[in-house]
């Protein structure tokens, strides 16, 4: 497919190519859609194949980027940096700096921090350059690691999947297999474990999954069998792409709800999930504690305002799965309708007529 028809097919607005070979630095922007806003999204570094696949990814996250904002209440749109290189091998001081020096010329339309492969520290070097960064060490002014946040939005989107299936929420009792024992799936563990949840957990590292289930008092199963344990909820807290062919049949549980980034190998197998009776809570909705966190620094960060945006989203699934029973579709596809709502709302607001410094030009600059 070429950029163009990407572009068109996404509902993308810009693509921009940033070189700086004295800094290694081969980068590209995408900003998907800036109804909201500006354009908010992570940084990610990976040694892609090839040029085509590190452009395809931008366009598909920034795309993600902005359903993630418009159902967390949170008022940026949607934008990704993909930085072509080798996490392990090509970072250095001058090559975030340039980065820096890339997002600054945009003046504020993408605003950007850490994803796969960069960390808070990579982002020092680039705010020499740029104050259009989010996620920041808290010693530099941001608000530090995320995952606490994350794991606190999936577990009460845990709660509101149990209240739809079984009408109450309660999570003494309940059985969830998590797949993951990272940042993000040890602490919902933990989590779900003071509330009396019974957990199994999962890790391709074996020393990681021991050490959660031996301070949480968890059950260890080899990484593939966490598909097959009878469970109430499935947590995937790992990787994208679990719920696929080959696992969706395998699956013993009544809801699937966890912090990994595109969980479905394909919007199909949303409806799969829903063929089989499975409740899925929408990846990007569920795990949007993190963006919630990094976007209130830009208000000047507060724990518990932040909190209390990430609560908000057991009552934003509940909204979904209403909207999917009341027009007999996925949660997937509730999800999509309630992203375009908000966003068609919102631009009905650009009709009016809003004075500004400079009169219309006033009101364009202001990105109303
Ligand atoms: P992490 O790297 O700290 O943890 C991932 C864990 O999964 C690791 O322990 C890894 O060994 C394990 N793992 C990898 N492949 C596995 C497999 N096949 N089976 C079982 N375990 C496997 O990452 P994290 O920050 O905890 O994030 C987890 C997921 O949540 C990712 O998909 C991430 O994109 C998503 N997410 C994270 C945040 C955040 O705030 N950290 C926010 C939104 C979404």
């Amino acid at each position: 497919m070429s950029i163009f028809a990407a572009m068109a097919a996404g509902g993308h607005r810009q693509l921009v190519f940033c070189y700086e070979p004295a800094a290694g630095l081969k980068a590209i922007m995408a900003i998907h859609d800036t109804t909201l806003g500006p354009g908010l999204g992570g940084c990610r570094m990976w040694p892609y194949a090839s040029e085509e696949e590190a452009v395809f990814d931008a366009l598909r996250l920034s795309q993600g980027m902005t359903a993630k904002s418009a159902l967390a209440g949170v008022n940026y749109g949607g934008a990704k940096v993909v930085v072509w290189g080798d996490p392990g091998r090509d970072k250095s001081e001058v090559l975030f700096r340039a980065l820096g020096r890339f997002v600054h010329t945009l003046g504020g339309l993408v605003i950007t921090g850490t994803d796969a492969g960069t960390d808070p520290e990579d982002f020092v070097a680039a705010r020499q350059a740029t104050p259009y960064l989010v996620g920041l060490p808290q010693a530099y002014g941001g608000s530090g690691d995320s995952s606490e946040t994350t794991a606190y939005g999936v577990f009460v989107g845990i709660q509101a999947c149990l209240e739809e299936v079984y009408g109450d929420g309660d999570l003494k009792g309940r059985r969830v297999a998590v797949q993951g024992c990272g940042k993000v799936g040890s602490k919902l563990v933990r989590r779900l474990a003071e509330t009396g949840a019974e957990v199994t957990v999962t890790d391709v590292d074996p020393a990681r999954a021991r050490a959660v289930a031996r301070q949480h008092g968890a059950r260890v199963v080899e990484p593939d069998a966490i598909y097959d344990q009878p469970c109430d909820v499935f947590a995937p807290c790992a990787l994208g792409g679990v719920i696929n062919d080959e696992t969706v049949p395998r699956l013993r549980c009544r809801v699937v709800a966890g912090a990994a980034n595109n969980q479905l190998a394909e919007p199909r197998h949303a409806a799969a999930l829903q063929e089989r009776q499975i409740l899925y809570a929408p990846d990007y909705v569920i795990n949007a504690g993190g963006l919630i966190q990094v976007a209130d620094e830009l208000h000047g960060f507060d724990r518990d305002r932040v909190m209390r945006k990430t609560a908000a989203i057991g009552p934003m699934l509940r909204a979904i799965f209403r909207v999917a029973r009341e027009r007999s579709i996925t949660t997937l596809e509730a999800a999509e309708w309630m992203v375009r709502r908000r966003l068609a709302g919102a631009a009905t607001l650009r009709t009016f007529y809003r004075p500004g410094p400079a009169g219309a030009a006033g009101d364009r600059a202001a990105g109303a």
